[in-house]
């Protein structure tokens, strides 16, 4: 395992209770700015085989230097700009957000932050779990509402594989523990399921978590840029996820909520929420609401987008806070992207080539 990462020292944080008023943004397919995902840290303890392989995320892997990454003070800036033009969600993420230093006192500035609508912010968290056994209380006392956590496989050698730096699962697990009883509700369990690597750990999940109040969702296995080997072939679609499961139990829908990006659903006796989410073989760009900034202070506008907005330039003390937002939003007002859908029209054309048609951009950067 990697040790955390030394980060600079940033002054102290200035949280504002208010935020200023902006009209609704809507992109060019009338999709309206709803969620931001801040990745934190491109720095990982994991190695996860999809995400950072071993191979290409080495020693010598050129990460974000600590004079490349975002100061807590400038991210909150941009958080402040996005909750202005009427985001009430934040997302954090990473690399593994848990190794920012300090990550409890910005979840506390951004929980200060008020919605156009005079509510608290929303923060929530996706994390590999390895560190939430001891953090999971401060940052519910920072103001952290929810947080999701990654989890492959209840089998400690395939996780330990999986995660490739020999990851025990049962420090997951303690993480999870934590959470649901630091009240971080409701927990999301997220597991990427890979043919022929976990698939055979989609039972043992749902009945490790029937009755403990966790929502599991699985998750498609996608072709972002990270993972060398990655082939169709791989993919479980969702419904052969869920056909899995109705073999052992009655399944009922649940109605999916707006901008939704699982598919949820009930064990019929009530004891397990699940959730699918199926970005390869029922994409949903008609409903991504979601901005994405990376820690070096860059909005990128779709998960596989290959180009990004520096808003670095936006963010010295010297220019108005509206310089920021004006980027923002003319930056989501251009945005057409919908990458999955594309890909899933193209799907037989890349069959036949074996090719992937669309850059992507690097997981551990963007957060997911
Ligand atoms: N390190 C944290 C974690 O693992 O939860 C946060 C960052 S991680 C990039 C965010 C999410 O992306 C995780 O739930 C992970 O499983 C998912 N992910 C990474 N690579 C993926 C891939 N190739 N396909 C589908 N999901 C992926
Ligand atoms: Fe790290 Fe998360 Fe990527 Fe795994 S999925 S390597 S835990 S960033
Ligand atoms: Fe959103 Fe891009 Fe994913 Fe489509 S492919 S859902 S636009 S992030």
């Amino acid at each position: 395992m990697q040790a955390a990462p030394a980060q600079t020292q940033h002054a102290p944080l200035a949280p504002h209770a208010t935020v200023p008023t902006d009209q609704a943004c809507r992109d060019r397919l009338g999709r309206p700015l709803r969620d931001l995902r801040l990745s934190v840290i491109d720095q990982c303890n994991f190695r996860c085989t999809y995400c950072m392989p071993k191979e290409r995320f080495g020693r010598d892997y050129p990460f974000l230097t600590a004079q490349q990454r975002l100061s807590d003070t400038e991210l909150l800036r941009i958080v402040r700009a996005f909750v202005g033009l009427g985001v009430e969600k934040v997302r954090l993420t990473g690399g593994e957000p848990l190794l920012r230093k300090g990550i409890e006192a910005l979840v506390e500035a951004i929980a200060s932050l008020r919605t156009r609508g005079g509510k608290q912010v929303e923060v929530a968290m996706t994390t590999n779990g390895s560190l939430l056994a001891r953090k999971a209380r401060a940052l519910r006392d920072a103001g952290l509402g929810r947080v999701t956590v990654s989890l492959d496989s209840l089998d400690d050698g395939v996780f330990r594989a999986m995660n490739d730096v020999g990851f025990p699962v049962a420090r997951v697990l303690e993480g999870i523990d934590a959470a649901c009883a630091a009240g971080l509700a409701p927990v999301k369990v997220n597991c990427v399921v890979e043919r022929g690597t976990n698939d055979a750990q989609v039972l043992p999940l749902v009945e490790h978590f029937r009755g403990s109040g966790v929502t599991l969702r699985f998750i498609e296995y996608m072709d972002v840029e990270g993972p060398r080997g990655w082939s169709q072939s791989r993919v479980v679609p969702s419904g052969e996820i869920r056909a899995m499961v109705e073999r052992a139990h009655a399944l009922l829908p649940v109605a999916r909520r707006d901008a939704e990006t699982a598919s949820n659903y009930l064990l019929a006796d009530g004891s397990l929420k699940l959730g699918f989410i199926s970005s390869v073989s029922h994409p949903f760009c008609g409903d991504c609401t979601r901005a994405r900034v990376s820690v070096d202070g860059r909005l990128h506008l779709c998960l596989f987008a290959t180009s990004s907005v520096d808003l670095r330039p936006h963010l010295s003390a010297h220019r108005p806070a509206e310089a920021l937002a004006e980027a923002i939003s003319q930056a989501w007002q251009a945005r057409g992207d919908r990458y999955s859908e594309l890909r899933a029209e193209s799907r037989a054309e890349r069959l036949a080539s074996g090719k992937r048609q669309y850059p992507t951009v690097r997981m551990s950067l963007v957060g997911g």
